[in-house]
């Protein structure tokens, strides 16, 4: 495949972010996951490919709009004795066409992600160049842009050449080639741990996270010559015991690795998971006391690792 016939799909491009990686950032959102965290704040992207989001507060169906009722060919979108629009999710997860959007004024009915080529990210990272100063750049993030491999080694060499500083979040859930590969065109990387206990792993997230530790050590035995910090998204009843940091610092320190970021638990998913007739496991647990972060914290300070709670970090 050429390189301009090369696809990825993206469900958001942001510039002027501040907090995922130095300086001022353009962040690349990728579509498509192979995890499913139950606390997701994207399970937008859990598909890897556009799909329908259906906001029903801004849903003007009290006022009387019908405008979308007999536009789906498939039936996806269901009316009942003047009741709210039902979305019928088994029909619309696997639509590709998306008739319903453009009749819909009010925005209630929207499609999440579309199809990019390598020249149309380089196009918008041109754009924002000028802003990012001397220590910004782009950041990959989204979803998972390890999954995206041919598009984002391409998107990356073109980065290379104009010395654009890069910078990955990624789950490390990928074949240990294609990540050694990526990350030799890194600067600045955040891996997930989310849990040492493997079969709580698999419990929250779908996954193992053999995988993820492996070319975690098999980064930091390449020499690659990157900043990488580890995170830590800390849900509470899931990984925010004492247990499970000494054996991440154990793990930390057999491979030589110096900063981790534990992150606050938030809600910011779940409305996103309601849009898509999901539920959010995470409504009402999942909150970490600030007195528990600070002994994490402090565990990981006692062993020599700078360890940053939520937002307070120099990135
Ligand atoms: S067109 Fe939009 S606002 Fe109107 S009923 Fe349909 S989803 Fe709701
Ligand atoms: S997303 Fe597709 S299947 Fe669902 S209502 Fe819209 S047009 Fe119909």
């Amino acid at each position: 495949m050429s390189t301009q016939e090369l696809k990825g799909i993206i469900f958001d491009i942001q510039a002027f972010s501040v907090h995922d990686g130095p300086g001022c950032r353009t962040n690349v959102f990728f579509a498509g996951c192979p995890l499913r965290c139950k606390w997701c704040a994207n399970p937008e992207n859990f598909a890897g490919r556009p799909h329908l989001l259906y906001a029903d507060k801004v849903c003007k169906w009290s006022s009387g709009c019908r405008a979308c009722t007999k536009i789906c060919p498939r039936g996806g979108l269901i009316f009942q004795d003047d009741q709210q629009p039902i979305i019928n999710w088994d029909v619309c997860n696997k639509c590709t066409t998306f008739e319903c959007r453009p009749v819909c004024a009010a925005s209630a009915l929207k499609v999440c992600g579309k199809e990019y080529t390598v020249d149309d990210v380089m196009k918008i990272l041109r754009r924002d160049f000028n802003h990012w100063g001397s220590e910004g750049g782009v950041t990959f993030t989204g979803g998972e842009p390890l999954l995206h491999y041919d598009f984002l080694l391409e998107v990356l060499k073109r980065c290379a050449a104009m010395q654009i500083h890069t910078a990955i979040e990624t789950s490390g859930y990928a074949p240990m080639e294609r990540f050694l590969n990526i990350l030799k065109y890194i600067n600045f990387a955040f891996i997930d741990v989310k849990n040492m206990d493997d079969k709580k792993h698999i419990e929250g997230t779908g996954v193992s996270h053999k995988i993820i530790l492996e070319n975690i050590a098999a980064l930091k035995k390449s020499g690659w010559d990157g900043r990488l910090i580890l995170r830590q998204p800390t849900i509470g009843g899931f990984n925010d015991s004492e247990e499970n940091a000494q054996k991440l610092i154990d793990f930390m320190k057999k491979n030589n690795l110096y900063e981790i970021n534990l992150l606050k638990f938030h809600r910011l998913g779940q409305t996103k998971w309601e849009q898509m007739g999901m539920k959010y496991a995470y409504a009402k647990t999942g909150d970490v006391s600030l007195e528990q972060l600070q002994k994490l914290q402090n565990m990981y300070l006692d062993n020599d690792i700078v360890c940053y709670v939520g937002d307070s970090t120099p990135f």
